[in-house]
């Protein structure tokens, strides 16, 4: 069986930037989920191990062998207000394991009780929020979006206050790492040039070693950031993703998703969806996310800046250039996604304006996002009719369909090839939102059974399965606006 093997780099080489601290201990962990792929992955002990053994480590009841657990210290801009000091204040760090292929990974407690940086909150999770982080972040991965990954949620056997009381639960969370913009915030506004510059190393040495040889060590990483944060959310907007709460400290250095707090996919398309209950100026909602992504790159890069000139002076000025010049990085990314969305290989000129117009066409139409790419799959072989029924003005996309097809005609092709070709690139099973809720209500009173077979389905979300087309429904007609709330 194989062991815990830890290498824990960053309380060795940025000891300022953590606080050693220990999980709250449970009153009576229990086994709720438990990813024995991801467990193989990594070459951490699985369910052989026993499930109490993995209930008592992986809830703070017994030490994880080699973990040093710590809190993290970050910053981070929330809703566009500076603070200097958030940090793990309801996660903690048992340390980084090395994978069988020597990859490096983090392996996070969150909900495990208050930290020095919890101000006057709890720590705790309830165990709907640990659940729901399980299945977005698991579907996420499917979807084949960068993601934190979720290996464990453990019942702690309490109760905790959220308005009204609810289960407790600890997830345990896997990640590339958990650096963010904010840890870089933290370091400029607490510790000068000097600790940022290191942390820019040890950053770029983790995530992109191929960039270490690069002059200006910290201009890299920041160009780094930015490409992996044009790609992911290209790759959010090309599935309907609303992540909900971009602040910088919830912006990874990897460029992996993180936080899925009051994050939820679109029902309807429309660029000014918002779910989340605090957002009341959609400051990021679904069509803003990549005017918020540059504004989070422009916060590293002012966290970064002062390192960036002590190397060389002059690269300040190309820090300048790649974040004005971002927009066209990041649409590169989106129209590349769009071309395989709508079974384009070749890039022909007038595909930008396509996809684009696909959008500005939908506005208002309450289309829901998921099914109408499928539905242009099925158009291939049906016809124009196959859109009908998911359209409020039936004929709306008519000479758009004319367009696009001709487009493709004009490429060739063999259509059945192109439509499965479609259909490994727009999912048909995700975690809807009346699904979540439903399965989440029925978890927290008792019954997983609906929980399971929803994490099932969407984390196999391409290929068409029996019985499974419930999940492939919109929202019921005449639901309420759905709303999600974060840090639950
Ligand atoms: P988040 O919305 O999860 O990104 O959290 C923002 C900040 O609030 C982070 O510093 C969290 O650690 C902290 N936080 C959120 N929920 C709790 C909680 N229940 N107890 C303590 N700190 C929390
Ligand atoms: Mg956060």
């Amino acid at each position: 069986m194989p062991l815990w093997s830890f290498d824990n780099s960053l309380a060795r080489a940025l000891g300022d930037f953590c606080v050693p601290w220990q999980a709250a201990t449970p009153r009576e962990p229990r086994l709720v989920l438990f990813n024995d792929a991801l467990a193989a992955r990594l070459g951490l002990p699985g369910r052989v191990a026993g499930e109490d053994a993995l209930a008592g480590w992986l809830s703070g009841r017994d030490p994880v062998p080699g973990s040093e657990p710590v809190a993290l210290a970050y910053a981070g801009h929330q809703f566009g207000h500076f603070n200097p000091q958030l940090g793990d204040g309801r996660a903690l760090l048992l340390g980084e394991v090395l994978a069988p292929d020597g990859l490096r990974f983090d392996l996070q407690f969150k909900g495990s009780g208050a930290t020095p940086f919890s101000r006057s909150a709890d720590g705790k999770s309830t165990l709907a929020a640990a659940l729901r982080e399980y299945l977005i972040s698991e579907a996420m991965a499917a979807l084949r979006v960068p993601s934190t990954r979720s290996l464990a949620v453990v019942a702690t056997g309490e109760g905790i206050w959220r308005e009204t009381p609810h289960p407790a639960a600890v997830l345990t969370r896997v990640a590339a790492s958990h650096l963010r913009i904010g840890s870089f915030e933290w370091a400029a506004a607490h510790k000068g040039r000097d600790a940022v510059a290191q942390l820019a190393d040890y950053a770029l040495e983790r995530h992109y070693p191929e960039r270490m040889h690069q002059a200006n060590r910290p201009l890299a990483l920041l160009d780094a950031v930015a490409e992996a944060q044009a790609r992911l959310v290209a790759r959010w907007m090309a599935l309907g993703f609303v992540h909900g709460v971009m602040n910088t400290d919830n912006v990874t250095i990897s460029g992996e998703t993180i936080d899925y707090g009051p994050c939820a996919f679109l029902d309807g398309y429309s660029d000014r969806q918002v779910f989340s209950s605090i957002d009341h100026h959609g400051r990021y909602a679904f069509g803003q996310q990549p005017v918020v992504c540059r504004w989070n790159l422009y916060k590293l890069a002012s966290a970064l800046i002062e390192a960036i000139a002590e190397v060389d002076q002059a690269d300040s000025e190309a820090a300048r250039l790649l974040l004005e010049q971002w927009p066209a990085r990041y649409e590169a990314h989106w129209l590349r996604e769009m071309r395989a969305k709508l079974g384009l290989v070749e890039a022909r000129d007038g595909d930008l304006e396509l996809a684009q117009e696909l959008f500005t066409r939908l506005e208002g139409q309450q289309a829901d996002f998921t099914r109408l790419f499928r539905a242009l799959a099925v158009s291939l072989s049906d016809g124009y009719g196959a859109l009908e029924g998911e359209l409020s003005d039936r004929g709306v996309l008519v000479e758009w369909h004319a367009r696009w097809y001709a487009r493709l005609a004009d490429e060739g092709g063999d259509p059945a090839e192109r439509a499965a070709r479609m259909d490994a690139e727009n999912p048909l099973y995700i975690p809807r939102n009346h699904l979540t809720d439903a399965a989440l209500t029925e978890a927290e009173a008792g019954d997983l059974a609906p929980f399971l077979a929803l994490l099932d389905a969407v984390t196999h979300p391409f290929e068409p399965r029996e019985g499974l087309d419930r999940y492939t429904h919109g929202a019921p007609q005449g639901s309420p606006r759905h709303v999600t709330y974060c840090g639950t």
